[in-house]
């Protein structure tokens, strides 16, 4: 395994080396527009891949260069597009459509930028919990089963689903009553409820940190912070309870946007403590560790007490709310500065400072 990582880090380096310039490329989707406008501030060129139906976000906004159109996402693996890429010195930014369109990255040869290990920690649920724990964060309770079921829980399923399909339940009964109603309306699979991933609901306000690790600083950022609009949870309470019980409304949970947040101060130093652990432990599990934008993903009870749900171990769409600049950017960089220009900003510095290497994983 080690050697495969080697081999193929190698092999990207090798790319790399003959860069002359840098021009960024990612999927047209997810937070295209926050990295490709970031690339552009910092002067930077630009590609957008995306399909025929996203073309006319692309269009619309003239953030990309150059557009090349694919049948689908996964073509981007094509070793034609992988040469077309590498031509214009093409470094990819990942984001969370690469997780849910593309997955493992080792057929490319284009640098991505990032630490792709940790990448693959993320879509790994246990290997997740792991890293948080060995933070020291504090965690939701999981439950193995079904049948462990105990107190009112909140069941995911595998990979970056955008909440489709959740739902909560309290005992054993009502998961699988439930499971099945969501199967039904055709928002899971029958196999997905076997792997589904049951966890302790915390009631609170839900706040989600976009952080930035920055090698060449060699210090965490907060970069911006949000929170979710999901349907149909966030239309409910529209709607008067008597109502609501009559119309049986089973409310999921997909992402629709996000609202910025600007948090009570005294609680920002669970937060940065929390990102400084958190990439404290990277650096054991994945040699050299976090680099770039991170997300940890909370919900704060009403003791104030953060408990972390998730970490996202790249760009997340929640930091399109931090474009030009958050409250939080600004503060640390006097000038508007937001996630996908923060990227840019790192790989021009890291070129001048001739560092780059320690941007690609
Ligand atoms: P999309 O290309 O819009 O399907 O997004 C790819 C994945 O990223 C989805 O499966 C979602 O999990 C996640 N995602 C996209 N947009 C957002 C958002 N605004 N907030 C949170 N997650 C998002
Ligand atoms: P996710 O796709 O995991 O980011 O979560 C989808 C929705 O469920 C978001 O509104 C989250 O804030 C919420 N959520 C996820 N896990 C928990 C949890 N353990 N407790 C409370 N809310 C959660």
């Amino acid at each position: 395994m080690m050697e495969q990582i080697k081999e193929i880090r190698s092999r990207i380096l090798k790319v790399l080396k003959e860069y002359d310039s840098i021009t960024i490329g990612t999927l047209g989707s997810h937070s295209a527009l926050n990295i490709l406008k970031g690339a552009k501030d910092e002067g930077l060129k630009t590609i957008c891949l995306c399909r025929d139906k996203e073309r006319i976000i692309y269009e619309s906004f003239g953030v990309a260069d150059r557009i090349i159109q694919l049948d689908d996402f996964s073509d981007l693996l094509n070793p034609d597009i992988q040469r077309q890429l590498v031509d214009e010195n093409v470094v990819l930014i990942p984001h969370g459509s690469f997780n849910a369109y593309i997955g493992r990255l080792d057929n490319l040869v284009i640098p991505v930028f990032g630490n792709r290990i940790l990448m693959e920690w993320e879509v790994d649920r246990e290997r997740q919990r792991k890293w948080l724990f060995d933070a020291g964060l504090k965690l939701p309770e999981t439950f193995e089963k079904p049948e462990d079921i105990d107190r009112l829980v909140i069941v995911k399923y595998p990979g970056a689903k955008g909440g489709k399909g959740y739902f909560l339940c309290s005992s054993p009964e009502e998961f699988y009553e439930k499971a099945e109603r969501m199967v039904h309306a055709g928002l899971i699979g029958e196999d997905e409820i076997e792997d589904a991933y049951i966890q302790e609901y915390i009631v609170g306000a839900n706040i989600y940190f976009s952080f930035f690790y920055s090698p060449v600083f060699e210090r965490v950022e907060l970069i911006a912070v949000d929170r979710r609009y999901e349907s149909s949870v966030d239309g409910i309470s529209r709607i008067p309870a008597d109502v609501q019980l009559k119309g049986e409304i089973h409310p999921t949970y997909t992402v629709i946007g996000n609202f910025p947040v600007v948090l009570r101060e005294s609680l920002l130093s669970q937060a940065l403590q929390a990102a400084k652990s958190v990439v404290e432990v990277s650096k054991e599990i994945a040699e050299p560790g976090m680099v770039g934008p991170f997300c940890l993903e909370s919900v704060f009870t009403e003791e104030g007490e953060m408990v972390v749900f998730e970490i996202s171990a790249r760009i997340v769409a929640g930091t399109n709310v931090g474009i030009p600049s958050s409250p939080y950017s600004y503060i640390l960089f006097g000038e508007n500065m937001y996630m996908g220009r923060r990227i840019a900003r790192e790989l021009k510095l890291a070129r001048e400072r001739n560092m780059l290497e320690e941007l690609i994983y």
